[in-house]
């Protein structure tokens, strides 16, 4: 086993058995067989960004996924239809109700989100139905691809549900007689309860999880399963209505994008982190897995993972700010040694986004030793520029450029500008001797 295997591994084995005895909390009886779920099993899964898989207790008993399906199906509606026209007929408001509520907003009929029932059948109903390609088969697909395996339906969860859903079908004819739908919410609500009846294990779940904290692509298998922004709305979405009535509590103490299922199921995603789950089917009154709510709010508070918490400052940015002269390898001539005084050198190491990108502008502003002098940017040690920050650092050059300022850059692997770009202003080198060396020839001494 190796050494990170052990450390994540004894992190949840610990919440595990911190909290396997709790007994509080009943199974949900409204589906019948759900009531066959052993009340005992707990399981926690964790899946990292590098696809690294972490189990313990039932992290391989199969469950229906209930409404943990709701945000995937809303992520492949999304991703087909796009975000503005999805938004036309389910809002995103926390509607602060059970997760069976009659959420409609007066007027329209459009449902508060896609996170309660009323909003999950609409969003199912907008999925595409062809004939080449039939609205369930789309779903299982979808899921079967954010769970990086081919998922499959338990029939009798399913039979159960259309034989007893009449609260469900109640409210699609309620929809379809407020609501000016494109789509038919009632044939659709079959095909909602088929969704909510796949079969899946906290290890599924885990991975579904970090998928969207991935930004859409599935860490186990690589796949592309939907487009980054959809991702981000889909934990838009979690973080706010994700826990139904128990929304803002969630976010307040936990602070992760979350989904519950009345089968005991319930995810967590840390963007960019991990996709988190737990199965546990013994309920609290929101609908929540009770032994899994306390085992991830845990888990949040142990490792700091509240999104709001003032994510730790990337150390440092910026590594150097000086003047030419001031570099360990300047030559001692008085008239060099002047030259290299009006050269201004900032060093930037790391992945450079909008906030590195910022401090980077503002150390070359304060590098500058006057109007006239060079400027030097050695990006010798980044290792990612995303686009933000691109666009940022090639405005800043072009606006040194535009006052008279001489810019270069120490861009050995082609970050900032590609190879053989014509860059309009700064000149690039492949080292930030090289960058200095052509600024100071050029200097007026
Ligand atoms: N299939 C269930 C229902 O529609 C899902 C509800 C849930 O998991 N909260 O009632």
């Amino acid at each position: 086993m190796s050494v990170a295997t052990g450390a994540v591994t004894d992190a949840l084995r610990e919440l595990h058995t911190r909290y396997s005895g709790v007994g509080e909390g009943a199974l949900a009886d409204y589906i019948p067989p759900l009531t066959h779920a052993d009340p005992g099993a707990f399981g926690l899964a964790l899946i990292s960004m590098d696809g690294h898989r972490y189990g313990v207790g039932e992290a391989d008993v199969p469950f229906t996924v209930q409404s943990v399906s709701k945000p995937f199906v809303y992520a492949l509606a999304l991703s087909l239809l796009g975000l503005d026209e999805v938004c036309r007929w389910v809002n995103a408001e926390p509607s602060g109700e059970a997760f069976n509520a009659i959420s409609l907003e007066r007027g329209t009929g459009r449902p508060a989100n896609a996170m309660v029932n009323a909003g999950a059948i609409v969003t199912t109903a907008l999925v595409p139905d062809t004939p080449r390609a039939p609205r369930f088969g789309r779903i299982l697909d979808c899921l079967s691809r954010f769970a990086g395996r081919r998922l499959d339906v338990d029939e009798e969860v399913y039979a159960s549900e259309a034989a007893t859903g009449d609260r469900n079908r109640a409210l699609a004819y309620l929809i379809r007689s407020t609501g000016p739908l494109p789509v038919d919410p009632v044939a659709a609500v079959e095909t909602y309860f088929r969704q909510c009846a796949v079969r899946v294990t906290a290890l599924d779940l885990a991975a579904m999880a970090a998928t969207l904290a991935h930004g859409g692509v599935n860490p186990l298998t690589g796949d592309r399963v939907v487009p980054e922004p959809v991702a981000a709305q889909v934990l838009a979405v979690m973080a706010t209505c994700g826990m139904y009535d128990a929304s803002g509590d969630w976010l307040l103490r936990v602070g992760l994008p979350a989904k519950s299922g009345v089968s005991g199921g319930l995810i967590a995603a840390g963007p960019a982190r991990f996709g988190l789950a737990a199965y546990s089917p013994l309920l609290d009154a929101a609908g929540t897995s009770v032994r899994g709510r306390l085992a991830i709010g845990k888990l949040s508070e142990r490792l700091g993972l509240h999104l709001m918490h003032n994510p730790a400052l990337a150390g440092s940015t910026v590594t150097l700010v000086t003047t030419a002269a001031g570099l360990p390898a300047a030559p001692a001539g008085a008239r060099e040694r002047a030259r290299r005084e009006r050269v201004a050198v900032a060093a930037a190491q790391g992945a450079l986004d909008f906030t590195a990108a910022e401090r980077v502008l503002y150390a070359l502003d304060e590098a500058g030793t006057g109007r006239t002098g060079a400027v030097v940017l050695d990006l010798v040690r980044v290792t990612d520029i995303d686009t933000v920050a691109r666009a940022m650092l090639r405005g800043g050059l072009a606006r040194l450029d535009a006052d008279g300022r001489r810019t270069a850059v120490a861009d050995p692997d082609g970050r900032l500008y590609a190879p053989g770009e014509e860059t309009g202003a700064p000149r690039c080198f492949a080292s930030r001797e090289e960058a200095v060396a052509w600024c100071a020839e050029t200097a007026v001494g």
